[in-house]
């Protein structure tokens, strides 16, 4: 036994950009935030620099809250934009539908998710209007909200235009939007505009703004730019166990990666990787990209045997959307890395 540490640990791998460690500028502020005393619950001075930061980011006067994780951040933001007998639209691949447990329903005190088709990750507007028109009677839960997630689960991004289609269709409807920004920084990255471009311009009400993916240990931030919809959030953070008592160590964490520019930083050497991989990926005869990599995710078809071999040698992917190998790349994946993981692709396929 190897005391818990796989001989495999020192190696950079594509599971998820959560299993990287903390950047730098993310952990030198933690540490600078940890010296000596400070208000709690939010009332300190690196709360409020973060709330700043973040207002400054987005050029606007909107409302913040620090919370530790991505599901919370949806859900309680989810439940602040409906009743409990509204509908909630979102693609059928999103992760508040896939991959957090029901938290969006429970928060809300039962709000229904209406699932929306759509290529490549991306909610078709029609699917929308199908959703919100197929019924008007009160025996169906009444679309209040539209969840966008960017960059999406298969690592596409929504462009401005695409955005502001959706945000018409939103409009037409009365629903509400809020976007699912788990790896907002890589939409950023990957558009070239500015971050309100992608968010209240086209009409988003909340953002959810992944820290985690993006470098920081721990740690989202919900951004409210229609801040009447924030009111009393504060109890709602309270009441989920997600309000931090030494919130320092989350906001000082966001005056780390923002004051420093790593946020974008970061998420242009994730995607540079990742657009790397997809065209290494397409040379080697046999595989099949699923979607054109936008931001920092490569889908890739392996054949199983290739994939377990590949698992074999040490390497960690997922294979849980599309039936491909999920490869992500995370704030320090490096050229090398990308190349590695490449030549053992080629050589196992070489073999068969
Ligand atoms: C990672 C992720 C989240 C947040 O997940 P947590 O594990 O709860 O922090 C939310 N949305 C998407 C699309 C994600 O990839």
């Amino acid at each position: 036994m190897g005391g818990g540490i796989s001989s495999t640990a020192d190696r950079h791998q594509f599971a998820s950009d959560n299993y990287a460690g903390a950047c730098p500028e993310a952990w030198q502020a933690m540490a600078e935030a940890n010296r000596g005393h400070a208000p709690a619950y939010g009332d300190d001075d690196w709360t409020t620099r973060a709330s700043g930061l973040l207002r400054d980011l987005f050029e606007v006067d909107c409302e913040v809250f620090f919370v530790f994780n991505g599901t919370a951040a949806n859900a309680l933001a989810l439940a602040s934009l409906c009743q409990s007998y509204h509908g909630i639209i979102c693609h059928e691949l999103a992760h508040v539908e896939t991959d957090e447990c029901g938290a969006p329903e429970f928060f809300s005190n039962g709000t229904k998710l209406l699932l929306a088709h759509g290529e490549a990750g991306r909610v078709n507007p029609d699917a929308i209007h199908q959703l919100v028109t197929k019924r008007s009677d009160i025996h169906y839960p009444k679309p209040r909200v539209l969840s966008l997630t960017q960059a999406t689960e298969v690592g596409t991004v929504y462009s401005v235009a695409q955005l502001e289609a959706l945000q018409e269709m939103a409009q037409r409807h009365g629903l509400r939007i809020h976007m699912d920004g788990a790896r907002f920084s890589n939409a950023v990255a990957a558009a070239g505009v500015t971050p309100k471009e992608l968010t209240w311009k086209v009409g988003v009400d909340v953002l959810c703004f992944g820290g985690t993916k993006i470098g920081m240990a721990f740690g989202e931030a919900i951004v409210f730019f229609n801040r009447e919809l924030a009111h009393e959030f504060a109890y709602r953070c309270k009441q989920a166990g997600q309000l931090a008592s030494k919130m320092r160590f989350l906001a000082a964490q966001w005056v780390g990666i923002l004051e420093s520019g790593a946020w974008l930083r970061n998420a242009e050497q994730a995607n540079r990787c990742a657009l790397l991989l997809e065209s290494r990926l397409r040379e080697i005869p046999g595989l099949e990209i699923l979607w054109d990599c936008e931001a920092n995710a490569v889908f890739v078809m392996i054949p199983e045997e290739i994939r377990d071999r590949l698992r074999a040698k040490g390497w960690r992917f997922y294979t849980f959307i599309g039936g491909g190998a999920r490869l992500m790349c995370s704030w320090d994946t490096t050229e090398a890395d990308v190349e590695a993981i490449v030549q053992d692709i080629k050589e196992l396929m070489n073999q068969r």
